[in-house]
């Protein structure tokens, strides 16, 4: 019998091989372009019936997020649909930070990932299903640096424009996962929170804004290598198309709301940041997204806030960042969503951890928590 072979040629696929042995191998994670971060990982492991493996994956404390690695277990399927942890751990001094995977697969191929990838195939179902919907309209928002569509679906016939959109960061496969939960609670017409949202407001909904980082398995940037959560001061058409074409389109249709939906590699836990720091700040305007964080933190146990990022000072705020710069630009109720890759502590979940499930959950409170602060005093 011939013996493993592991392969990350496909959609989302990221693994360099450095050496296989029985039933091990020492792996490493390429580069995004750029060569500045490095996390998502995506391949598959076949001959793998009845064998224990020890995947090794080295080099991790170079990594984007080094303590990302604590307290994570990886991602495993056998169906690609259903993802669950495999006992993981990380240990700093071997080999420049290795995390060891140990799994026992029931069949002959298995695929592991950072977390549950979400691919392009999947992303344009996705925006077939939505398009197709009652009341919804297809927008193209230009292109990507490798050609690939800036898919954008409009809906809702309310006064208030709401943005929501994701994957600026393509390894934060969570975000799509989010979109769907966002995209079935808006679109379904027996939904009673999509119903008066839809007539509350006009969504502008963008599931993937980095389209060729996820193709590519990046963590983080595009096809240029740009990180593009830090292209919002001076987006270019050359290197940050996919920024600068979505910001050209608020332009056209400014936020009063905005989600831009992310992961953290780091916190076991979501939290939402917003924009303290920015030039325009004022008590009142910051008040409107505390506001919202404090109805989301009281509709779900899934979200808190006492873990989070450290707030800006006075006139700190990074105006590259979309959040700071949509609250600065457009006086908008700006916020980043961040969503863990571990299994939240507060509420385990050993099979699974933190799951599309969570994201897609997560999503209709968000939703729901939205419509509420519509209506606060
Ligand atoms: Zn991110």
């Amino acid at each position: 019998m011939a013996g493993i072979a592991i392969n990350s040629a496909f959609d989302s696929g990221n693994i360099e091989v450095l050496s296989i042995d029985g039933d091990s191998a020492k792996l490493a994670i390429p580069y995004d372009a750029g060569g500045e971060f490095k996390q998502w990982f995506h391949f598959r492991v076949s001959g793998a019936g009845g064998r224990e493996l020890t995947l090794k994956i080295t080099g991790l404390n170079d990594s984007a997020y080094p303590k990302g690695w604590e307290d994570y277990d990886a991602v495993v399927s056998e169906d690609r649909d259903y993802w669950t942890r495999a006992k993981s751990s990380f240990d700093a001094g071997e080999d420049g930070g290795t995390l060891t995977i140990r799994h026992a697969p029931a069949g002959d191929i298995a695929w592991f990932a950072y977390f549950a990838p979400y691919s392009m195939e999947r992303h344009h179902d996705l925006v077939a299903e939505a398009a197709a919907s009652e009341g919804v309209t297809h927008h193209n928002l230009g292109n990507s640096v490798d050609g690939q569509p800036l898919d954008c679906l409009e809906m809702g016939e309310g006064e208030t424009t709401v943005w929501l959109y994701a994957r600026q960061h393509p390894g934060e496969t969570q975000a799509e996962w989010w979109m769907e939960g966002a995209l079935d609670c808006l679109t379904d017409p027996a939904d009673p929170v999509g119903m008066h949202l839809r007539k509350r407001c006009r969504f502008f909904v963008v599931p993937n804004v980095n389209p060729d980082g996820s193709r590519r398995g990046h963590l983080r940037t595009n096809a240029a290598g740009r990180n593009l959560n830090r292209e919002w001061a001076e987006p270019s058409e050359e290197h940050s198309p996919e920024v600068f074409h979505l910001l050209k389109a608020m332009d056209a249709n400014p936020p009063v709301f905005a989600m831009d939906v992310h992961g953290d590699e780091a916190i076991p836990v979501s939290f939402l940041a917003g924009y303290e720091g920015i030039p325009g700040w004022t008590d009142e305007h910051g008040q409107r997204f505390y506001d919202y964080e404090a109805i989301l933190e009281r509709r779900t146990p899934d979200f808190q806030t006492e873990q989070g990022y450290t707030k800006s000072a006075p006139g700190k705020a990074n105006l590259s960042m979309s959040t700071n710069q949509v609250a600065e630009r457009f006086g908008a109720t700006a916020m980043t969503l961040e969503m863990p890759y571990k299994d939240n502590p507060a509420s385990p979940e050993p099979e699974q951890g933190w799951s599309p499930e969570r994201c897609r959950m997560l999503a209709r409170d968000c939703l729901a928590a939205l419509l509420e602060w519509l209506d606060r005093k």
